[in-house]
């Protein structure tokens, strides 16, 4: 037989979800090691279960759902995206508007396969969340990462992004609230971003999955009811808000002024026809979901898992010299900053391979999202309060003693 060689190349992609602190995880679990996952923000494996109500609906529609629907999906489940879009302020969707998908993650996928041609340019924020950059990568795009700043509350920098437009970008990705940063973006930023994408024609693809998942009081704006003209995509889904990653369940808007992106969307059309359907149960939940868009918000009020849980994470690993963090206002991520010079740190991956290695604790450093420094690292702070206590405690006696200056 021939030998085959990779097919799917991930050079350069700049992300590889088996990358080798994975897989080392991997091998100390093999190993009989007990590892706490701090790498992927799973819901489940901390304890945090989808509402019953949305179980039993999937349950009760169970017999329905063994055929495939149509490519966009279901049309009770097509109705009530559209019901949540205009909640939103996004208007004027039809059915034809709308896809549901297996997760945003294949929505991600089919949007940049039909939008991208070799060598085409498309802006993504770095940090990021790094499928975007991988599959812009895969598709023959040349991904430019335009800077969120750290100083300014993890806000893109909308100077950084006007410098980075050019003839040859198609596309610039938004992702509000923001993985890892936690960052959700307040209207006159976003209203910045969206006159450069007006300027320089470009599609608008905005990731929104984290848009129910807000503390503090604050509210959640959807990019393209800001942007009516615009040709905004926006992608969503119940795998963080209802807790139900597993599911794999998404969908896309299409909004806006789609004049200009007869074929795009034909291809769209296409690809998603050619994967025949989004799995069928888990649509039949979408309308009860979204008939209760806020079931998680008690985690996120004073008392409630989430916000408690950012409070200790926060507080906990600001303390430790030489450790800064923007304070996250939505999701469950913490993006913190260390400082380079007091650990002698020059490899991001190998201080969470060393931290891997001695307490245990699986985090994500911060070129895995396409940060260019060896500066950052990202927690998932779903853990509860008592283990997220053990764990600060564990970086704390781990940097006391670190350096990877020999
Ligand atoms: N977009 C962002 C910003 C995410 O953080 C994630 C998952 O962590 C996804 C998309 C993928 O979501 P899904 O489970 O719907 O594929």
């Amino acid at each position: 037989m021939k030998v085959i060689k990779k097919t799917v190349k991930l050079d350069n992609v700049g992300y590889d979800i088996r990358g080798p602190l994975v897989e080392e995880a991997a091998r100390m679990i093999a190993d009989g090691k007990q590892i706490i996952s701090l790498n992927t923000g799973n819901p489940a494996t901390f304890g945090l279960f989808a509402p019953a109500f949305v179980e039993e609906t999937m349950k009760a529609n169970i017999h329905k759902s063994e055929g495939y629907s149509d490519s966009r999906g279901i049309n009770d489940a097509i109705d009530a995206i559209i019901g949540y879009s205009v909640s939103k302020g996004i208007y004027g969707l039809d059915h034809n508007d709308v896809y549901t998908g297996n997760g945003v993650s294949e929505l991600i996928n089919i949007t940049l396969q039909a939008l991208l041609d070799n060598g085409d340019e498309i802006l993504i924020p770095t940090p990021d969340y790094p499928l975007w950059t991988s599959i812009a990568t895969l598709c023959g795009g040349k991904v430019v990462h335009y800077l969120c700043d750290e100083t300014n509350e993890w806000l893109p920098d909308v100077d950084d992004i006007k410098r980075k437009v050019s003839p040859r970008t198609k596309a610039i990705v938004i992702i509000n609230p923001n993985n890892p940063t936690g960052a959700l973006y307040p209207k006159e930023n976003l209203l910045e971003i969206l006159e450069v994408a007006r300027q320089n024609g470009l599609i608008v693809f905005s990731d929104e999955i984290y848009d129910r998942l807000v503390m503090d009081g604050h509210k959640h704006i959807a990019a393209a009811s800001l942007a009516s003209d615009l040709f905004v995509i926006t992608f969503n889904g119940l795998s963080k808000s209802h807790m139900v990653a597993g599911f794999r369940c998404g969908w896309i808007t299409l909004s806006g002024d789609k004049s200009c992106v007869k074929d795009y969307i034909e291809g769209i059309h296409m690809l998603a026809s050619m994967r025949l359907c989004a799995n069928v149960p888990s649509q039949s939940i979408i309308s009860a979901a979204l008939a209760d868009p806020f079931s998680a918000r008690p985690l996120l009020e004073p008392g409630g898992r989430i916000y408690e849980q950012r409070e200790c994470i926060y507080s906990s690993i600001t303390k430790i010299p030489g450790i800064s963090s923007v304070k996250p206002k939505a999701a469950f991520y913490l993006f913190p900053k260390i400082d380079t010079e007091m650990y002698g740190i020059e490899n991001d991956e190998q201080f969470v391979l060393d931290f891997l290695h001695e307490h245990h604790v699986l985090m994500t450093h911060g070129r895995g999202f396409n940060w260019p420094h060896p500066d950052h690292f990202r927690i998932v702070y779903l853990p509860e309060v008592k283990e997220l206590m053990t764990i600060s405690g564990k970086m704390e006696q781990f940097l006391a003693g670190y350096s990877q200056k020999s």
